[in-house]
């Protein structure tokens, strides 16, 4: 195992645009103070642009709440920022393909504004291939792996709360042929982060918290294990502080984060209040658990915050992303028994067909995935099921896609994210024959999202008549693919239920932020539309 001397380190940067404030006009400076005088800097403004999953926006908050504590301001946007960082992500061609059509922009920003720096981050960065990133993107001056998100101020030689020195090494493990970051210091500099409240939380109802980096799954088409190394948990009781501060500020609504958050825990010190936790997965390698927590665990000790501090709890709770071989009896029990936890899950499925899971390292059949399903159903009734999917992925027949189709229908998914194959670099399934012609791939997405559109729609049309809680997000204007569900009235605010549904409804703003009941008079394949109980019908 390399250690991290041995690898290309990273320049250090200068510190950008350290520039001396300009006098006011109309000052006369006096010229005999001069020597006395304090100099003053301006520290950069920075911005940062996030693409991909939940997961990069978290880490966002924390590196905009580490520049905003090194003395840093928030650009009002990418044009007048002097340092602007993107967190990208390279599970799906587009996104990186996004931030490639940016380059020039930001070659033609560092021409306007010298001082101007740029730094990309996320899964992109791996620890092997620097030389490939700065051809790839060459108006980046800084390239940092997702576990040297917390040297960002260091690094940039900012004043910080965290310095390199603090920040001690990392560590290198091989995954597979490559060589993966592996970060230990990640739960711990999250804790530090919390405790010193440097989170810059975009929102203030909902949060995010991240429960466990990296993954230690094996799936073909994917970087995740590569780039962020195996899986390593956060301490049972940091995430309980945590999510004790946020009930405190009143925020509503959290998710738990993890690439595979499901298996949270598995890595933690044997501890004796999980003393009766033994054994884990029901599909895959059995893990004993040995008395460590599992994320069973966890929800049931979120659920139970506000019943022992008096105060009001989370009223909801979402984790993802889950993983099929780590959903448990003990999980699926503590979702129907936590009243916080939501009546939603986001269980990833990626094909109906045994031999294309096989070949994408998914480790379980159609069959067993049917069963997780029953299960759920079972003990969470109503509960609402969403998935991705990736439609043709190396060597997948007709045959295979119809599989997948025959699944959607049994199934009946509220939400399918789909896209079509594009092999990634570095990962494992690229020495596979990516033999499904592009018009072909996109010929099946197609297909297979007219599908799920009309499962969609039939499902959101058995919400008509009844009514729910939602939790208003924002405010925001109806957008031409809502027309048929829109028409009309013009709804105003947006939130979402329990269930994980998209509700649209009139409302004045100061309801922004607040749990509403809503009843359903109308849906749409991908949102409902209703009335404020208790709000005369204007229609
Ligand atoms: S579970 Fe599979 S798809 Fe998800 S992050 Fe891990 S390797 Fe990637």
């Amino acid at each position: 195992m390399p250690t991290r001397s041995e690898l290309p380190t990273l320049p250090v940067l200068d510190a950008p645009s350290l520039r001396t404030r300009p006098p006011r006009a109309g000052a006369r400076p006096d010229t005999g103070l001069e020597e006395y005088g304090t100099e003053t800097t301006v520290l950069p403004s920075f911005h940062v642009w996030t693409l991909g999953c939940q997961m990069n926006m978290s880490d966002s908050e924390e590196m905009a709440g580490a520049l905003l504590a090194a003395g840093c301001s928030e650009a009002a946007g990418i044009e007048q920022a002097d340092l602007i960082v993107i967190n990208t992500c390279s599970i799906r061609e587009a996104a990186e393909h996004k931030v490639i059509g940016r380059m020039g922009v930001l070659g033609r920003l560092k021409e306007a504004n010298p001082a101007l720096r740029v730094v990309l981050t996320g899964c992109s960065v791996r620890a092997d291939n620097q030389g490939v990133l700065q051809r790839r993107y060459p108006a980046v001056d800084l390239f940092l792996r997702p576990d040297e998100e917390p040297e960002l101020t260091a690094r940039l030689g900012l004043a910080g709360l965290t310095t390199a020195d603090q920040l001690g090494d990392g560590r290198f493990q091989r995954v597979g042929r490559s060589v993966a970051a592996t970060a230990d210091r990640l739960p711990g500099t999250r804790a530090a982060a919390v405790e010193e409240g440097r989170i810059a939380r975009s929102r203030g109802v909902k949060a995010w918290v991240p429960i466990v980096y990296g993954c230690d799954k094996t799936c073909t088409y994917c970087i995740v294990p590569f780039a962020r190394g195996p899986e390593r948990s956060r301490p049972y009781d940091d995430i309980l502080a945590e999510v004790g501060q946020l009930a405190e500020a009143g925020y509503r609504e959290l998710t738990l984060l993890g690439q595979n958050v499901n298996s949270w825990g598995h890595d933690l010190e044997p501890d004796r209040r999980f003393a009766h936790i033994a054994g884990g997965r029901e599909l895959g390698r059995k893990q004993a658990r040995d008395g460590r927590p599992d994320i069973a665990a966890l929800l049931r000790g979120i659920d139970a915050i506000g019943d022992d501090e008096g105060s009001s709890g989370i009223g909801r709770v979402r984790f993802v992303t889950s993983h099929p071989w780590d959903l448990t009896d003990r999980l699926i029990a503590a979702m129907a028994e936590c009243a916080s936890v939501c009546e939603h899950l986001h269980l990833p499925v990626q094909s109906g067909d045994d031999e294309v899971l096989r070949r994408m390292g998914r480790q379980y059949t159609v069959e067993a995935y049917l069963d997780l399903v029953d299960r759920l159903r079972a003990a969470v009734p109503g509960i609402s099921l969403t998935t991705d999917i990736i439609t043709g992925f190396c060597g997948e027949t007709e045959a295979q896609f119809e599989s997948t189709l025959e699944l959607l229908r049994r199934v009946r998914f509220d939400q399918v994210f789909a896209a079509a194959y594009s092999p990634r670099p570095g990962t494992p399934a690229v020495r596979l024959a990516d033999d499904v012609p592009a018009a072909e791939k996109k010929r099946r997405l197609n297909e297979l999202l007219a599908a799920q559109e009309a499962i969609g729609l039939e499902l959101n049309q058995a919400w008509v008549g009844r009514r729910t809680e939602v939790l208003v997000d924002e405010i925001r204007q109806p957008r031409q693919h809502d027309h048929e569900v829109v028409a009309g009235r013009g709804p105003r605010l947006v939130g979402r239920n329990r269930e994980h549904k998209l509700v649209h409804f009139d409302g004045p703003e100061r309801l922004v932020g607040e749990l509403v009941e809503v009843h359903i008079e109308r849906a749409g394949p991908y949102a409902l539309v209703g009335r404020r109980v208790g709000e005369p019908d204007h229609a």
